[in-house]
């Protein structure tokens, strides 16, 4: 696609890099068949090639008005549309570019600046656990539409006191240890039993991806370099990964390279940390071969939704069910739609309630068609969605596998 920059983006690092990323686009419109927008709102600019428009003119300058940025809000940021591209347009990175500069030129208005403010402060904050607490100890008299949000409390069984030769680090996230605890000593628990010990950095936070992906680029960008310096130390110690067990993070941590290469003081680091992390099922081949003798798998029908970070954002398919079938789970994805995204899509389902609602109800009964005991993802913010929605348990897989490991 042509793009003819406007003097203002002409010789700017954001014009140069969205002009490279439109060039690529052809404007098929081949991406707007699988987006889930689209697809409930069946307006052009709800859809991938409608936002790429929208941007093309802004950096064209065309001014931007409340009703582009609304576009612009509305995407889910799931790139379903990238993995549907034909010719390899990096969505993700261009809407990224779009939305801060829509944000720059159209302000918002106060009740919605306050909403995203709380969010990008509150989430990641060490205040977030103490007052996830407070209202899960009073989570029955909540109203239903703040019930949602709250999980009821998890404990989380104990944290494996061996130490091995082999060590990986693991990011614990932020609102995870507190949401679903259960889920990263479970991890522990796993990669312990095949002889791999797991380290967590106690300066290490949120992976950044609330401040950015609300607009707080800096600020999100602040926390990678935080997380960086904390994880160094044990990467010059030489471990063998950086884990992550909530693919929204681990899309984001694989990214720090590309996001701090303008920074010469952390490019190289950030290359060097992308390039180290893996989302904990790409360990799974390795861990079916020391655990298979160790597990017994006795959860009945399982139901695997592939959050859209694992399967577009970091184009890791097959995997999670293949490697649990071999370990005897019986566990299937959707027939129907298991590349649409359930709506969470991190504050997105605070933000545009209606279409998260809608997208959790469709993935809900989508993966009810395999009448599952148990329904198991591969990101926090996916499990706790999809929770608020159905009485079935929702969990992370490496949960099942650790309970399978305590059976046996
Ligand atoms: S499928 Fe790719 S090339 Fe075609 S309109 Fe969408 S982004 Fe552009
Ligand atoms: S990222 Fe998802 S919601 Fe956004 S345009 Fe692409 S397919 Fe649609």
């Amino acid at each position: 696609m042509q793009t003819n920059l406007s003097p203002e983006f002409k010789n700017t690092v954001d014009g140069q890099q969205a002009e490279a990323i439109l060039r690529k686009c052809v404007h098929c419109g081949f991406c707007t068949a699988t987006c889930p927008t689209y697809q409930l709102l069946g307006d052009e600019l709800d859809g991938p090639r409608g936002r790429i428009y929208l941007i093309k003119q802004l950096l064209e300058g065309e001014t931007p008005t409340r009703k582009t940025q609304l576009h612009l809000d509305r995407c889910l940021t799931c790139r379903n549309c990238e993995t549907t591209c034909p010719s390899g347009v990096e969505y993700g990175h261009l809407i990224d570019i779009g939305r801060k500069l829509v944000d720059e030129r159209v302000p918002r208005p106060i009740g919605e600046r306050t909403v995203r403010w709380a969010l990008k402060e509150g989430l990641p904050s060490p205040l977030f656990s103490p007052a996830m607490k407070i209202g899960q100890s009073v989570r029955a008299l909540l109203p239903a539409a703040l019930k949602n949000k709250v999980p009821a409390r998890q404990a989380s069984g104990a944290w494996p006191s061996r130490t091995h030769a082999r060590k990986v680090l693991m990011l614990e996230g932020c609102v995870q240890p507190t949401m679903r605890p259960n889920i990263n000593s479970a991890t522990a628990r796993v990669l312990d039993a095949a002889g791999i010990q797991t380290v967590v950095a106690a300066k290490a936070g949120c992976c950044g991806a609330v401040k950015f992906h609300l607009n707080d680029q800096e600020g999100g960008k602040a926390e990678m370099r935080r997380n960086i310096d904390a994880w160094w130390p044990h990467v010059e110690a030489g471990v063998e990964a950086i884990v992550m067990n909530a693919s929204g993070c681990g899309v984001t941590v694989k990214d720090y390279g590309y996001l701090l290469k303008d920074d010469l003081a952390y490019a190289p680091k950030a290359e060097r940390i992308s390039a180290l992390t893996r989302d904990l099922s790409e360990l799974l081949p390795e861990l079916v071969d020391k655990l298979r003798d160790q597990v017994s798998a006795t959860a009945g029908q399982i139901a695997f939704h592939p959050p859209c970070t694992l399967q577009h954002g970091q184009q890791l398919r097959g995997g999670v069910e293949k490697y649990l079938g071999e370990l005897g789970f019986d566990i299937k994805v959707a027939r129907c739609e298991a590349h649409l995204c359930c709506g969470s899509a991190g504050t997105y389902s605070v933000l545009h309630p209606e279409i998260a609602y809608q997208l959790r109800d469709r993935k809900l009964a989508n993966l009810g068609e395999t009448n599952p005991k148990t329904i198991v993802s591969a990101n926090i913010g996916c499990i706790a969605h999809l929770q608020s929605g159905t009485a079935t348990p929702v969990r992370h897989w490496v949960e099942l596998v650790d309970d399978a490991l305590s059976n046996s």
